[in-house]
């Protein structure tokens, strides 16, 4: 009789559960071997694929692929080497996905040195001190899985600022919308995501610091603007913001940025790498929704290696 092994060397006879050496279990007709016992990968199922963007692959990619056909020809600007960071927008895709897909694009016309992601975003539902790295060996939206980076995380694993934590992950829709037009624009890549909470610059910088590496690593900063304020008002809020993060001011605050921690610590980072900052797109769901009334600011920034 067989009967399948726990990962504990025990079976149960139906009198109880019997430890036994592993020599015993192969006299006893088991098949013994790492991968029986090796647990199988642990993987962040999608959160909010068909709220924040289509479920549907085919219809994921339509959706991407009018986004970026939108933003002009990929790569046009002339620059040889991919961006080493982007900020993008995180609402869902009707809103936020064109202004998104401008970043994007840069990323795509120079996808082939970029093989791992660091992406870093705000906890909109739990409540966080400092920064969360996942347990889990993978990403997954309905483009596939989008393996993490292990040897990254568990160096980051002795920073007081930084802790494993699944939770923050579960729901949270700032890193995972990016993932799909990361997957669509970029070849086969390592991801290390971070979920900010309550931190200073200066940690958030030195997180990314240690994960800066060269072109093979992008930094991808998930932040939206301005929230809920006149479409008016929300314009001269949102231009201002911009220009602060054009000149590294790294003093925004969450009434400006959802993403203000991570945004901060980003332009501390990106201010002593020497990176070239530009604004490549910035408007408000007033302008995509026509409800001016209360609107939610996006930008898209790139910061070109020195
Ligand atoms: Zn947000």
């Amino acid at each position: 009789m067989k009967r399948s092994l726990a990962r504990t060397n025990a079976y149960d006879d139906g009198t109880g559960m019997w430890p036994l050496p592993e020599a015993d279990l192969r006299e006893h007709g088991f098949r013994f071997t790492i991968a029986d016992v090796r647990p199988t990968r642990d993987v962040r199922p999608a959160a909010v694929a068909g709220l924040f963007y289509p479920a549907e692959p085919e219809a994921l990619r339509a959706r991407i692929a009018h986004c970026l056909n939108a933003s002009g020809p990929y790569g046009s600007d002339g620059a040889a080497r991919p961006p080493k960071m982007v900020i993008v927008p995180h609402a869902g895709y009707e809103y936020s996905g064109a202004v998104a897909a401008h970043a994007y694009a840069r990323l795509s016309g120079r996808r082939d040195p970029v093989k791992r992601v660091v992406l870093i975003g705000p906890a909109h539902r739990a409540a966080l001190r400092a920064m969360a790295l996942p347990g889990v060996d993978a990403f997954e939206t309905p483009l596939g899985q989008v393996p993490l980076d292990q040897a990254a995380t568990a160096d980051l694993d002795g920073l007081a600022q930084v802790r494993r934590d699944d939770l923050p992950h579960a729901g949270e829709h700032s890193l995972e919308v990016q993932l799909p037009f990361l997957q669509e624009v970029l070849d086969e890549f390592t991801l290390v995501p971070i979920v900010a909470g309550e931190a200073r610059p200066a940690e958030v910088a030195q997180v990314l610091v240690r994960l800066w590496g060269g072109d093979e690593t992008c930094i991808v900063v998930s932040s939206d603007l301005s929230h809920y304020l006149p479409h008016v008002r929300a314009q001269l809020v949102d231009r201002a913001t911009a220009q602060q993060i054009l000149e590294f001011d790294a003093r925004l605050d969450p009434q400006q940025a959802c993403g203000a921690t991570p945004i901060n610590g980003a332009l501390l980072a990106a201010r002593d790498h020497g990176l070239v900052p530009r604004l490549l797109d910035l408007r408000d769901s007033g302008q995509i929704t026509g409800d001016l009334r209360r609107v939610v600011g996006y930008g898209a920034f790139a910061f070109d290696p020195p």
